[in-house]
């Protein structure tokens, strides 16, 4: 009933030319894989080079960032228009470096998932727990409530357009991978919070991915998992055979 969605997410890396370098090697090593979405979400610079670098295949393009105001006096931000003019599908929200570096809070993760989806756009929004929170017995409580902060005034029509991504603080960028099972299970909380506000069929229909260190090794077992419905990839994304051998393993 769900459809797995593997995306990239480039982090700041990448020039343009070189966006167009990479997706020139990755466009045929993905092609006809069609049994998943295939999405890379780069740099803004990147945006224009990558759309037309994708033009033609089932590679799709997200952005990493969204503004909330639609415009006005907020220098250095991109609003959602800016990004579907641009050719823009996907925005990645809330992810765990933003909170840490840029002062993001639900609050602000809600209000550029409101932004994001009232603009057409798909949102990858991201929740995840910190070692610390997870050694005081909180990852259930906290990604529910991540969950449901990022998911506030989100109508029942719009979670056609919400990808949750589970993404421990403590597994992203460090090579340590949840286990498949920490992954499931933090991926069920994830849908029981959307079940709780939304009703269990939208929650059945919700694809929520595993992010963190997932690679060509361990995306087979990961993505076997019942409640794992795609991933959000870093480090493997920029690696062409890497990320491609997942998108194999979501086939
Ligand atoms: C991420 O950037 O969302 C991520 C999961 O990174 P990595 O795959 O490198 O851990």
């Amino acid at each position: 009933m769900r459809r797995y969605v593997i995306a990239g997410n480039w982090k700041m890396n990448m020039t343009p030319k070189g966006a167009e370098a990479l997706i020139g090697e990755m466009k045929p090593l993905v092609e006809g894989k069609n049994n998943c979405d295939v999405v890379l979400c780069v740099p803004a610079i990147d945006i224009p080079a990558a759309v037309e670098a994708a033009k033609g295949s089932n590679i799709k393009i997200g952005a990493e960032n969204v503004h909330f105001k639609a415009s006005g006096a907020y220098t250095g931000e991109i609003s959602a228009e800016m990004l579907v003019e641009a050719g823009v599908e996907y925005v990645v929200i809330g992810h765990s470096e933003r909170r840490q570096y840029f002062g993001e809070t639900d609050q602000t993760v809600n209000l550029r998932t409101l932004a994001a989806l009232n603009a057409g756009l798909k949102a990858i929004v991201c929740v995840g727990e910190t070692l610390e929170q997870r050694e005081l017995g909180y990852t259930e409580t906290l990604l529910k409530y991540q969950t449901k902060m990022a998911l506030t005034n989100v109508t029942p029509e719009q979670m056609n357009n919400v990808i949750i991504a589970y993404e421990p603080v403590w597994a992203i960028g460090t090579g340590v991978t949840a286990t498949a099972d920490q992954a499931d299970e933090g991926n069920g909380y994830v849908r029981a919070a959307v079940a709780e506000m939304f009703g269990a069929d939208i929650a059945n229909k919700t694809v929520v991915q595993y992010g963190g260190s997932m690679n060509d090794k361990n995306a087979a077992e990961l993505l076997s998992k019942e409640n794992v419905d795609g991933g959000l990839i870093g480090g493997a994304s920029l690696k062409p055979a890497a990320f491609a051998a997942i998108v194999d393993a979501a086939q």
